[in-house]
């Protein structure tokens, strides 16, 4: 089957069997990764190798440090606002859809928040020209989501900004080269490009970290976690022991810029699918802006919906409905999903679309 599941989603088949073959005895040592110790040797070892592979993967400069949290993206929305902004601070926001707006929502409960842009009047189906962009005179960060996920919409550059740049990056994290030094901080829920949910990454400049709100709770204080190296308490092993298996699965393909090739190849065969169609398919978003990981489309009847979805179940293409606040159809193809897949499921669109016009 292809599973085109949204998050968690698809993890490289190469990377389970190996969890698989590993999972009573990692390496001889008789203990599954669950069950040692996070600060023993053995898991000493997969958490370094697992940040080295992910330095050389992002080419991370070094004044950056790389924090394995939990949370999800959510804790990340306190986070932010608690650590980069003192009570009474400006912080600038990018509306984009779904999962800025809540990004958003949570900072207002911290600090002011300047809608510096908003991709509202095209019902978030493109991004405002940076040029237009209003940003306030002394905002302690910009913050924008670089894919939204249920939306489809996705940054096809990276924002200037003089002010700490911070960005959501969990849907397309690992999907393409990104210059790191352009920001201030990343975030990133695992459970889409990295691994299991219930890790978060963060990749943080160091000259951000400790300066925390005073009443900020020790677990959201980035400061704890950097001087902690990640061990403050006890993190989410196994989820840091698959991502460290996914990274060397990304280094093995050939790094960032050779699965940026294939995802390039993947969204491209889906959206001419759909733009092929003659109406049979749609998707909301303009051009410039359509998701290379997440591909919203909708049926121009939509008492269609549940056959396609049916017919797909039954020829082995899973999990394509779309969000429930927008409807339609969502093909998420993120790093781990095969070219295969994409053919598979590009072919049954048109099939579908054939037998059904
Ligand atoms: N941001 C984006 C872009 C997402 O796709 C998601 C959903 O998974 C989240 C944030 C929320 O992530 P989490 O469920 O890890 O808190």
């Amino acid at each position: 089957v292809f599973n085109f599941s949204a998050g968690p989603a698809v993890l490289p088949r190469d990377v389970l069997l190996t969890v698989q073959d590993e999972l009573v005895d990692w390496h001889g040592s008789g203990m599954c990764v669950m069950e040692m110790s996070h600060r023993g040797r053995e898991f000493t070892q997969i958490i370094h190798e697992a940040e080295a592979d992910l330095r050389k993967l992002l080419n991370i400069p070094s004044n950056y440090r790389v924090l394995f949290m939990q949370g999800g993206a959510h804790f990340q929305f306190s986070m932010l606002p608690l650590n980069l902004s003192r009570e009474g601070d400006t912080v600038d926001y990018v509306n984009t859809g779904h999962w800025s707006k809540i990004a958003i929502k949570e900072a207002r409960r911290f600090a002011n928040v300047l809608i510096a842009a908003s991709g509202e009047e095209s019902h978030f189906s493109s991004i405002p020209a940076e040029a237009s962009w209003q940003r306030s005179a002394n905002a302690a960060y910009l913050h924008y989501c670089s894919n939204e996920t249920i939306g489809g919409v996705e940054f096809p550059f990276i924002p200037h900004s003089e002010v700490p740049l911070i960005c959501d990056m969990s849907s397309n994290i690992l999907s393409r080269p990104v210059d790191v030094s352009k920001f201030g901080l990343i975030y990133a829920g695992a459970q889409k490009n990295i691994g299991p949910s219930g890790l978060t990454l963060v990749i943080v400049r160091e000259d951000l970290l400790g300066h925390a709100r005073p009443s900020t709770p020790t677990m959201l204080d980035y400061s704890v976690h950097a001087d902690a190296e990640s061990l403050y308490n006890t993190p989410p092993t196994f989820g840091i022991y698959v991502a460290g298996m996914v990274f060397k699965w990304l280094l093995e393909q050939g790094g960032l810029a050779a699965i940026e090739q294939v995802n390039i190849e993947k969204a491209a065969l889906l959206y001419e699918a759909i733009d092929a169609s003659n109406g049979f398919y749609t998707c909301p978003v303009e051009k410039p802006f359509r998701s290379r990981m997440n591909v919203p489309f909708m049926l121009h009847d939509d008492a269609l919906d549940d056959a396609f979805l049916g017919d797909a179940k039954a020829a082995g293409l899973l999990q394509l409905k779309g969000h429930r606040s927008v409807g339609g159809m969502r093909a998420s193809i993120y790093n781990a999903m095969t070219l295969d897949g994409v053919q598979t499921l590009a072919s049954f669109m048109r099939e579908f679309a054939r037998t059904h016009g």
